[in-house]
């Protein structure tokens, strides 16, 4: 079913043109199927009926570990090797010495090329080389689409098509159907072959020196060029468009007879290969570096654009792959043709999961060789909450998701007619449902799934995704739009939390070992009134005579709210005096997240409208455990007697002294964990929209009361967690945590 035509006609014939070439008894060429399958595809020299059933997987044989390690295989007696593994029906075992090479393209082996012959004797370097020629074509030939079709590889017949399974770790919870794009685009390469080697000599000169330019401008566009990583980053591109071996390279393979365009693939292809090999992370870093440049060169060469944002031809449904992204990024495509996000680095943390998180898409990060193992078009399945991604699923997975995501809208459905039921309990008590947000589209949530407000605006998010600082008009435009969204329900401002992960690309500062407990948050505030100050007077402003709340971050210590606050009273004495409104009721009060501040508790109660346990950053801090490490990240339960021990005294501290307490930590959006907290007693609770119409269910068929005395009996235990008991908990009574 596959094979068949033209192109394998053409492959039957440069198998026996490559053998008589080299003068190789045996030539094959074992193509890539879906499943990390290679297939015998054609041979000079082997047995022919092995053609189209010899299969190894990627890893097995020869042929295998070559396809596994991108790398070229020289051998006087291949039988002798170790991953040799004997094939009958081929009747390749009178043959001794091998040579077999990767056929790359755009980064992933799409095959491999082998030759043998029986004297056993090493292959000389220029035959190597003529094999890496001949590679170029032959990965042309395989992308062409008509050996191995995109379609095929799903409805594939055989047991050893299998489709791939990849794991990363979890970013964003979700399960999403769709298409793989990737986010830089790999280039078409319109042409291989030139006649003319000057003219194409003078292209690559102009594009190279095009590239240069646009480097230069896209640092240059930020203030902060002139210093800082920017400039580092800009200067190791220079040195690299300018390698001497690069170039020469280059232009070897354009003398050779290849396009521009089929040169610097080429030797991009080669470079992959020896770097491949290396496992010194700086070498590797570099390869990075040099894909990237080469990446820019053949854009620069076919005119086609840097990211797959503004591509018209966009899927309706686009799972997108990257190596990494910023926020910005993401946001430049349109959201309803966003399934998922997959990444091959990224943290639960990084900026771009906060915006995935408003967008409501699943993402996967750390999947290893993601970009190398997927292919644009590609059907993917990702299932954010187990961290794992199918790739060409058969038709059972598809089914099974299909039916999951239905029943996801089926449940989401419900919660909606549910929007307007009152967050009660069972027993009588209101309890305040708030939203997280960040960007506009998240405080629009508001009327969707009828929260009573925004528990945490984190204004640091639309700072994060601009290219540049706001000045206190811009912030003001914006703090303006979110009251008119909000439309009367209250709002919490809390101001920038920039520093540990939430780095401004243009507020750079040199590089910190802890970061999280670095300069960052208020910290960064008070050590720069200044931005603090112009902060502070765009939300007065923005305010006009309305309530205003204002909370604080990572305050750890009394004196520091003491600090913060006297700046917002000189910003009010000076909207005073400029004539300016002064916000209705002002209420200020801090984050608790760094467990210091408990130990301070009766002055700061005194001093504090209200509390907001950010109970992310005060979980790391009690549990001295990094929140985006994820070897450590199932290390503690934030369902252990110790932090609910904590937050429980909180909760009766706040209370004696009138105080209003909520948390708006991830632990609010989760069922059991909001259940556990609502038997601590917290009445107010913040959490992203997505997770409101899970806990306003929990919620009312819940007895807070005898939840309460139950949550109590758990704290003096010496578990490591008490999750499971609570689960039982909530099955024995009937509390509705189940979740999606
Ligand atoms: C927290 O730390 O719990 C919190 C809500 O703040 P952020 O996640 O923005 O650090
Ligand atoms: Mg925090």
């Amino acid at each position: 079913m596959s094979g068949h035509g033209k192109a394998q006609e053409r492959l039957d014939e440069l198998v026996k043109v490559i053998a008589s070439e080299v003068v190789a008894e045996v030539c094959t060429v074992y193509v890539r199927r879906a499943g990390e399958v290679l297939e015998l595809f054609a041979t000079h020299g082997l047995n022919p009926s092995a053609v189209h059933k010899t299969r190894l997987r990627v890893d097995e044989g020869l042929i295998g570990d070559i396809a596994a390690h991108a790398r070229v295989l020289n051998l006087a007696d291949a039988q002798a090797h170790p991953k040799f593994a004997y094939r009958p029906e081929t009747g390749e075992e009178i043959y001794h010495s091998f040579l077999g090479v990767p056929i790359l393209r755009g980064g992933r082996v799409r095959g491999v090329l082998a030759i043998q012959n029986k004297a056993k004797r090493e292959y000389t370097e220029e035959e190597i080389e003529a094999l890496e020629m001949i590679v170029v074509v032959l990965a042309e030939l395989i992308a062409g689409g008509d050996l191995v079709g995109p379609s095929e590889q799903i409805t594939a017949e055989g047991n050893a098509i299998l489709p791939l399974r990849m794991t990363g770790i979890r970013i964003n919870s979700g399960i999403a159907m769709g298409v793989a794009v990737l986010h830089q685009p790999r280039v078409d390469i319109p042409a291989m072959f030139a006649d003319d080697p000057d003219a194409e000599e003078k292209r690559l000169n102009a594009a190279l020196s095009e590239m240069q330019d646009a480097i230069e401008d896209l640092f240059s566009a930020s203030e902060l060029s002139e210093r800082g990583e920017h400039r580092e980053v800009l200067e190791t591109y220079h040195l690299l468009a300018r390698d001497a071996g690069w170039l020469r390279r280059l232009r070897e393979a354009i003398a050779s007879g290849l396009t521009a365009e089929a040169s610097v693939q080429k030797v991009q292809d080669d470079i992959r290969i020896r770097m491949n090999m290396a496992t010194d992370p700086y070498i590797r870093e570099r390869m990075h570096d040099f894909e990237d440049l080469a990446r820019r060169l053949l854009q620069h060469l076919t005119g086609s654009p840097l990211t797959a944002a503004g591509d018209a031809a966009l899927p309706d449904d686009v799972v997108l792959l990257a190596a990494n992204m910023g926020p910005a990024e993401l946001l430049d495509y349109e959201p309803h043709r966003l399934r998922a996000l997959l990444l091959e680095e990224g943290s639960a943390t990084a900026h771009v999961a906060i915006v995935a998180r408003a967008l409501d898409i699943p993402v996967v990060g750390r999947i290893t060789d993601l970009l190398a193992r997927i292919d644009p078009h590609d059907p993917v399945i990702v299932d954010g909450d187990n961290g794992q991604v199918f790739v060409r699923p058969g038709e059972d997975i598809q089914q099974m998701v299909a039916d999951t995501i239905q029943a996801e809208t089926e449940r989401r459905r419900l919660y909606a007619a549910l929007r307007d039921e009152e967050p009660v309990t069972l027993d009588g008590q209101r309890i305040a449902l708030n939203l997280n947000a960040g960007l506009l589209i998240d405080v629009q949530q508001l009327k969707d799934t009828g929260a009573d407000g925004i528990g945490l605006y984190r204004t640091e998010i639309p700072f994060m995704v601009r290219a540049e600082f706001p000045g206190v008009e811009g912030q003001t435009e914006l703090y303006s739009n979110v009251y008119e969204i909000a439309d009367g329900k209250p709002v919490m401002f809390r101001t920038l939390d920039i520093g540990g992960d939430k780095q401004l690309p243009y507020f750079h500062d040199v590089a910190e070992e802890n970061p999280n407990m670095g300069w960052r948050a208020v910290r960064v505030a008070l050590d720069r009134p200044s931005m603090l100050r112009q902060q502070l007077r765009a939300l007065i402003r923005a305010a006009n005579g309305r309530d205003l709340s204002i909370m604080f971050p990572m305050v750890a210590e009394v004196a520091e709210f003491e600090a913060a606050k006297a700046i917002l009273e000189i910003e009010i004495q000076r909207e005073k005096k400029r004539g300016g409104v002064t916000p209705g009721k002002l209420r200020v009060g801090v984050m608790l997240e760094v467990p210091g501040l408990m130990w301070q508790l009766p002055p700061l109660l005194k001093r504090v409208d209200f509390i907001s346990v950010g109970s992310n950053d005060l979980f790391q801090f009690l549990f001295a455990s990094d929140r985006g490490n994820p070897r450590v990240a199932n290390r503690y339960d934030v369902l252990s007697p110790s932090l609910l021990s904590m937050l429980r005294h909180l909760v009766r501290a706040a209370n004696e002294a009138n105080v209003d307490i909520s948390l708006c930590g991830e632990m609010a959006g989760s069922p059991v964990e909001a259940m556990t907290l609502i038997g601590l007693g917290f009445r107010t609770i913040s959490m992203a929209p997505v997770r409101i119409g899970d806990v306003r269910a929990m919620l009312r068929t819940v007895d807070a009361a005898a939840l309460a005395n139950y949550v109590d009996s758990l704290i003096d235990l010496p578990d490591h967690s008490v999750r499971q008991k609570l689960v039982a908990y909530a099955r024995d009574h009937n509390i509705a945590i189940t979740t999606g």
